[in-house]
């Protein structure tokens, strides 16, 4: 089996990169340019659909057939949904965070005319020597509000930046990779599954290798709030999406196990799909898990109920903590990358 540890260096610093560009949920046009550089500088064709979605193809060896890998790269975010009189931003969540873990949290405010204030996302009661409920008011989107490093008194002080309603709050990542190999960070939903996706792309490149049919790397926006890949170009037979992995429960999955999802909200998956890429899994001993997921929905999800004609399925290295402060580890993230390759060259990974 091919030995992947010498991209380890590669892929967490392809997750760093992707990390490190804001990307909430309707305004990703700054990391689908990222891609763009990368799939460029790797010798592949790269295109956009209307909505902004970003697609790199790389030609197979039997061109009748055409697959391809979804991972999306937008995130949780918050946008601005009205500035108070005394000079804070109140916030509506985009997409499903775990709010109370956004107390204390510094962001970014983007303004439509393209500047960039940074803030902190705080309780309305957030000074323990003043308020009695400083500790117990719900940590709720009513009851939170941003703080700008600005110096404003009024509202009046805020609408003066440029600062408005519909603007995006980009919430601080604060990724760390530490040596014993675990990356850290808000977003590895699905900036990790992406950044899989990114090396895999780099080492078809790099090797020369051809993968069997015509494959499309598809980094969907939106997804985070259901639609991402809801729409798939018509040559597209079956739809592999490339996601975060669940871990909770009676969840078997670990952070140093790729996930296969059998079923999840929006129900099963394919059936043969998800049977053969357990076969691949088993056959290069590959350390996996099949679970159901109980609150989620993916790219193929989207896909399906767009109507789009395909077969789907689901897998991605297995996050801790989703929605909150995730962590995941080179060996989920190895692990998801190797059933990829396996998955699109079957024969790559015997090399
Ligand atoms: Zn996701």
């Amino acid at each position: 089996m091919m030995d992947l540890t010498p991209y380890r260096d590669e892929l967490m610093q392809t997750a760093r990169q992707l990390l490190e560009v804001d990307s909430p949920t309707g305004y990703c046009r700054d990391v689908i340019a990222l891609i763009q550089q990368k799939a460029q500088a790797l010798g592949y064709g790269f295109s956009t659909i209307q909505k902004g979605c970003g697609i790199i193809t790389i030609p197979g060896r039997d061109t009748s057939k055409t697959v391809m890998l979804s991972g999306h790269v937008d995130t949780l975010g918050l946008m601005v949904r009205s500035i108070t009189e005394d000079g804070m931003l109140t916030f509506v969540p985009l997409g499903g965070p775990i709010v109370p873990t956004l107390d204390g949290e510094y962001c970014r405010i983007r303004t439509r005319s393209g500047q960039v204030y940074t803030g902190t996302i705080l309780s309305l009661s957030p000074a323990a020597h003043v308020f009695p409920d400083s500790k117990t008011r719900p940590r709720v989107p009513e009851e939170m509000a941003v703080r700008l490093d600005a110096v404003v008194r009024k509202k009046e002080d805020v609408e003066a930046l440029g600062i408005g309603t519909g603007d995006f709050i980009c919430i601080d990542p604060k990724t760390q990779i530490t040596e014993n190999g675990f990356l850290k960070s808000r977003f590895i939903d699905n900036k990790g599954g992406s950044a899989c996706m990114l090396t895999l792309a780099s080492i078809l490149s790099n090797r020369k290798l051809v993968p069997k049919y015509n494959t499309l790397l598809f980094f969907s926006i939106y997804e985070e709030v259901g639609h991402g890949a809801a729409y798939v170009p018509q040559q597209v037979s079956e739809v592999l999406a490339v996601d975060m992995g669940c871990i909770g429960m009676d969840l078997s999955c670990t952070e140093y196990d790729v996930s296969i999802c059998a079923k999840d909200s929006s129900g099963p998956y394919d059936y043969d799909m998800v049977g053969e890429l357990i076969a691949l899994a088993k056959e290069h001993n590959l350390s996996y898990a099949v679970d159901i997921y109980p609150f989620y929905g993916s790219d193929v999800s989207a896909s399906l109920k767009g109507g789009n004609n395909i077969r789907g399925a689901l897998i991605g290295p297995g996050v801790h903590a989703s929605h909150g402060m995730e962590r995941t580890h080179w060996e989920g993230l190895k692990n998801t990358l190797a059933l990829m390759l396996a998955y699109v060259d079957p024969s790559a990974m015997s090399r």
